[in-house]
């Protein structure tokens, strides 16, 4: 008998997992490569945004718990996984210039605006009206993140790779059982796979595709994180990662001209230097009719648990609300209203 038993290893699953092991619980995760979101994205950590220069949800206590959060598993995996890199909002007129600086002096908005304009020093990218910086703001590397935490996990013979059979599932009222294993309860944090969750799929999760490209820009050398029509997110050894696109009617994993023709075009209306596309990833981000989370207990089966719906903003929601997941689980402690799953009607 474990306690927990985790389906899905993504920035979800990871962040319930480590939770679990801060507070000694035993667990069995289960995971297949069906979903990449956490895999392919972006990986930004940022509180505003850039669109409305407005406060992410729940963005302060996110950012403050999410760094020490992923840096602890940095330092036990011993993998580099945080990279600190300023985001620079590019604008397009003196009015959106304005509108940043009437924002920075907001009271919640003040520790994430800086109040200075930027000038463009970079003679391969075309920014005449400067740029707004973001301040604490950062990049996650997810793929290591993923790929590490799942090898640890190998390692100690507590994640099985396979796709999870709800048909082997048992809910009792004590426990549950699914195969061999007898476990207290179970967390799905399968991101847009809910969908196939006969237990979950009522929720009405949308799920958004995005497609991210590499590029190889050697003259650009662009230390700072630009974000204009597209975000151009530096690498290692002159790659840039460009994205990302948003696509509600394609559910697949597959990468497509169509996005590629669209990043491209965006691009090349302020970049204005030579590169190559070495590389083109997409995925589904499990996103929410109201842009907000999916936690919480199965209002039917009282073992079975909802950990999804992080949209475009897992690095910076998971770790709250795995933390908070727990909190319920272990102390019946009430979620927040906004992001628990009894928002929405039951039915089946
Ligand atoms: C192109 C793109 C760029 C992005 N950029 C950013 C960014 O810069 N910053 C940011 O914060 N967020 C970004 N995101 C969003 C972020 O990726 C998601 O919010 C987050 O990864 C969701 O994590 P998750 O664990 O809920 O889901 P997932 O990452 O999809 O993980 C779910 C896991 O469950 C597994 N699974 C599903 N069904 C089953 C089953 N039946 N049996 C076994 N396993 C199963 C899947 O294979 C997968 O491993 C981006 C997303 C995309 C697509």
């Amino acid at each position: 008998m474990v306690d927990y038993i985790v389906v899905g290893m993504g920035l979800a699953g990871i962040s319930f997992c480590e939770v679990l092991k801060k507070n000694k619980r035993s667990f069995i995760a289960i995971s297949d490569d069906s979903q990449v979101s956490s895999v392919v994205a972006g990986g930004l950590y940022n509180p505003v945004i850039l669109k409305r220069f407005s406060l992410a949800w729940n963005a302060k206590e996110q950012m403050e718990s999410a760094i020490p959060f992923y840096k602890e598993i940095e330092e036990r995996l011993k993998r580099r996984l945080l990279y600190k890199i300023p985001v620079l909002r590019r604008f397009t007129s003196i009015e959106e210039q304005n509108l940043w600086f009437e924002a920075a002096d907001k009271p919640n908005l003040k520790p994430f605006l800086s109040p200075d304009l930027k000038f463009n020093t970079n003679e391969h990218i075309e920014a005449p009206f400067g740029y707004g910086e973001v301040l604490g703001t950062g990049r996650l590397d997810t793929a290591v993140l993923v790929e590490a935490y799942a090898a640890n996990l190998r390692e100690k013979k507590l994640l099985l790779s396979e796709t999870f059979n709800f048909n082997e599932l048992r809910v009792f009222d004590s426990h549950i059982e699914y195969k061999s294993i007898s476990a207290k309860q179970i967390v799905f944090a399968t991101g847009f796979g809910l969908r196939e969750n006969p237990y979950f799929n009522y929720l009405p999760l949308n799920g958004t595709k995005g497609e991210l490209l590499t590029i190889k820009a050697p003259l650009l050398k662009e230390p700072n994180v630009i974000k204009s029509s597209v975000f151009i997110i530096p690498k290692e050894k002159d790659l840039y990662r460009v994205g990302a696109t948003y696509n509600r009617e394609d559910k697949t994993n597959l990468a497509t001209d169509g996005a590629r023709e669209e990043l491209l075009k965006k691009l090349d209306s302020f970049l204005k230097c030579p590169y190559e596309v070495v590389d083109q990833v997409a995925g589904v981000r499990p996103t929410v009719k109201d842009r907000k989370p999916l936690i919480g207990r199965h209002p039917r089966y009282p073992r079975l648990y909802s950990l999804n719906g992080f949209g475009s903003r897992g690095v910076m929601l998971a770790p709250t609300a795995a933390q908070q997941l727990f909190d319920l689980v272990e102390n019946n402690k009430s979620l927040n209203k906004e992001i628990d799953i009894s928002r929405f009607p039951y039915s089946n």
